[in-house]
């Protein structure tokens, strides 16, 4: 990588600007940074909709002001001088020509595709004809194409245009802090980093609950479904880094090839040991089929094929109109060898258990057996936690992080191809199943068949 690939970003330019991840993710993103004095660019926004400067100062202040408590003015008035507007059709070559100019001081705009997949390909041609996928940089966000094959597509439209390292691919669970801190956990820590293996793990479970529907987004949801909307990719990547082994070096090029390199041992998921859910209910909801067979629930029991992990189980499971909102992976320890101290009456067990909380309330909590009071020489579990928000403070959002890293050129936080390959092989034997999804009741945690799935469940903390 030459470095001119480290030099910041001079440009951002927004495709999509009037689109919800801009609201909802990028201008808060953008106000941050600008905040932090990390962000003094152009800021140019793309759409079709005849938006001028003015609607989009408008919409980028009632955007911060939905996620920020107070907005500061003086934060904003700076980030609202960079900010104008590009209107325009994605098919018409004027469209580059007017954003060719009003990017010709800058040596190296990062340009983010916030646009439906369907029209990368005409933005991505329109730049290269202008010449600015040469000295530019693409931000492109899930979901890489729908499967193996046309996120294989989705690769080579970008590499027509722009050098591989000039992708940058969000799944943004690489921008969180709290997904970070599984990293930092196994390999700061000379305490764990031993009985990481399957002579003293049981199995681990996953689990992203969502406690909301489709949010009325059920026409969009029906084609997608929960096993392309999260699994393939958050997931995964969740897997990836409990299930890694220690990157080479601490290079980002040695980070990402450990990542990919655990990948490629997981062997395809089965669909014998898969349960899809919908919710009941889901297909009376606006743009759903009423014979809709798109799974809202999924269950899953995945392997990974090498010496550290051979007989460990990874069940994983997310849904939505779920308990409640949370994301956590449970690490569940082996029972001792020789069982001495007996377990309290009326208590689960003696296995240890590691629960990193990657959802709001970020920590871990690690339950361990201690000896129960009275006379009796038994054991219970009490539980050891941290809760990363009151011990540290404010963290960074995953979008503010993100954007910075790409404008600093710097690929640690972002998915290499063959990563998204591989999660497209992995989740291939699951997709578009034609056996009939299981129906739950909203509130629950699905079908009976996922809770038999894993053998017990452990439930998050919500
Ligand atoms: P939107 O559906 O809100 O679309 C963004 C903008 O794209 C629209 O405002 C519209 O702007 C333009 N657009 C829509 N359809 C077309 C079309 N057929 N041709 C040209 N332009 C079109 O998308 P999101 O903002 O939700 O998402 C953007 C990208 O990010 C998508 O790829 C999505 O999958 C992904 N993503 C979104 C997340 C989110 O939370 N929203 C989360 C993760 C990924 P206009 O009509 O003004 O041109």
């Amino acid at each position: 990588m030459g470095s001119a690939m480290h030099m910041r970003s001079d440009a951002v330019v927004l495709f999509g600007v009037t689109g919800d991840l801009v609201s909802k993710k990028l201008f808060p993103a953008l106000y941050e940074l600008t905040r932090r004095d990390r962000l003094d660019v152009p800021v140019i926004g793309v759409a079709r909709s005849p938006w001028d400067d003015q609607q989009l100062v408008t919409m980028a202040r009632k955007s911060v002001t939905e996620v920020t408590d107070e907005i500061d003015d003086e934060t904003f008035d700076r980030l609202a001088d960079n900010l104008s507007m590009i209107s325009g059709n994605y098919a018409d070559p004027t469209t580059y020509q007017r954003l060719a100019e009003r990017l010709r001081d800058a040596e190296r705009p990062v340009f983010y595709l916030a646009i439906p997949p369907a029209v990368f390909g005409s933005v991505v041609e329109g730049l290269a004809a202008v010449g600015l996928a040469d000295r530019g940089r693409a931000i492109v966000e899930k979901p890489f194409g729908r499967d193996l094959e046309s996120s294989r597509e989705l690769e080579r439209t970008l590499a027509s245009a722009f050098a591989s390292e000039r992708v940058f691919r969000i799944d943004h669970y690489l921008g969180k802090e709290a997904v970070e801190s599984l990293y930092a956990f196994r390999f700061a820590n000379r305490l764990f980093e031993p009985l990481w293996n399957n002579e003293h793990i049981d199995n681990i479970q996953v689990t992203l609950a969502e406690g909301f529907g489709t949010q009325g987004r059920a026409g969009f949801y029906d084609t997608v479904g929960a096993t392309r909307d999260v699994l393939q990719n958050h997931i995964l990547q969740v897997v990836a880094l409990i299930a890694m082994e220690a990157p080479a070096s601490e290079d980002t090029a040695a980070f990402r090839e450990a990542e990919a390199a655990v990948l490629r041992q997981v062997a395809p998921l089965s669909p014998e040991s898969t349960v899809r859910g919908q919710y009941a209910g889901y297909r009376d909801e606006p743009g759903v089929a009423a014979d809709s067979n798109t799974e809202t629930f999924v269950s899953t029991r995945l392997t990974v094929d090498s010496p550290r992990w051979a007989g460990v189980p990874f069940y994983l499971r997310t849904g939505k109109s779920l308990p409640g909102t949370a994301t956590e992976v449970v690490v569940e320890f082996k029972q001792p060898q020789r069982p001495l101290i007996p377990a309290e009456r009326g208590t689960v067990g003696l296995a240890n258990l590691l629960r990193f909380r990657l959802g709001r309330g970020d920590g871990i909590t690690m339950s361990i057996q201690a000896k129960s009071p009275g006379a009796e020489v038994a054991s219970r579990p009490v539980d050891l936690s941290v809760d990363f928000g009151a011990a540290f403070g404010r963290r960074q959002e995953a979008y503010e992080r993100l954007l910075d890293d790409a404008m600093d050129g710097q690929h640690l936080r972002f998915a290499r191809a063959e990563t998204i390959e591989q999660e497209w092989r992995i989740v291939e034997p699951i997709l578009d199943l034609s056996t009939a999804v299981q129906s739950y009741e909203k509130g629950s945690w699905g079908p009976a068949d996922a809770d038999a799935l894993a053998g017990g469940w452990h439930t998050p903390d919500l």
